[in-house]
């Protein structure tokens, strides 16, 4: 079985929010939900000494995430009613909306947060990896819009054999250990795993407010 994933370049992304309006679009959601989202990620501190002289160690860098297809889903291992679901011919993984019960385990379960629960529907969708469009051979409605060419998605063993130092987590995502997340970061200096900060849009991340916040 191939296996698709996204790759996120965070030296060139901006944090302009086009891959998270695109596919917010594309997937007619509302205001309040989205199935990829641009973390805003601050840390560090400035420091004045004793001579007067000051010293900085401030960073801020963005994150865009969606869901990362991975080798050993949490959320399909949690759904209590099989809706969840990972094509055998490409790896990705997507809630199969006639199954889903609305129990809310794959919301529980991923340790990304990935999966939404919709209280209008009563049941819970994400990203699929726009797999309408990866049928038709086109590329996901993120990757197409970003104009800083910062995303891309392919087979990820030959994203990760494109960029050999790229890596499958920075803060503030949680380490890729538990679910083998198909995802390929090009880290910018700042942006390791063990960075230390705080998301500054968290509301945003939440869906408790508008976007553009
Ligand atoms: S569209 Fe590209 S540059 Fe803008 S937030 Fe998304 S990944 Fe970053
Ligand atoms: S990121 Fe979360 S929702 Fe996506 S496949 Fe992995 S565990 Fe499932």
């Amino acid at each position: 079985m191939a296996q698709y994933g996204f790759l996120f370049d965070s030296t060139r992304c901006t944090g302009c929010r086009t891959c998270m309006l695109a596919c917010k679009d594309y997937k007619d959601l509302d205001q309040s939900h989205a199935f990829r989202k641009v973390y805003d990620f601050e840390g560090g501190s400035v420091t004045a000494a004793e001579d007067g002289s000051v010293t900085s160690d401030v960073f801020m860098y963005h994150v865009s995430a969606a869901c990362n297809h991975c080798a050993n889903p949490a959320c399909l291992e949690a759904c209590p009613v099989g809706a969840v679901v990972k094509d055998e011919g490409n790896g990705l993984v997507y809630i199969n909306q006639d199954v889903c019960g609305g129990a809310r385990a794959c919301v529980d379960a991923c340790p990304y947060g990935v999966p939404i629960y919709f209280e209008d529907v009563k049941k819970a969708n994400k990203c699929d990896g726009c797999r309408d469009r990866v049928a038709a051979g086109l590329r996901p409605i993120c990757v197409e819009s970003c104009p800083l060419r910062a995303l891309d998605f392919g087979e990820i063993e030959e994203l990760r054999a494109a960029h050999p130092d790229a890596v499958d987590a920075i803060a503030p995502l949680p380490a890729g250990d538990a679910t083998g997340p198909s995802l390929c970061i090009i880290a910018a200096a700042t942006a390791t795993a063990d960075a230390k900060g705080v998301v500054t849009n968290e509301k945003t991340i939440a869906g408790d407010e508008a976007w553009a916040s």
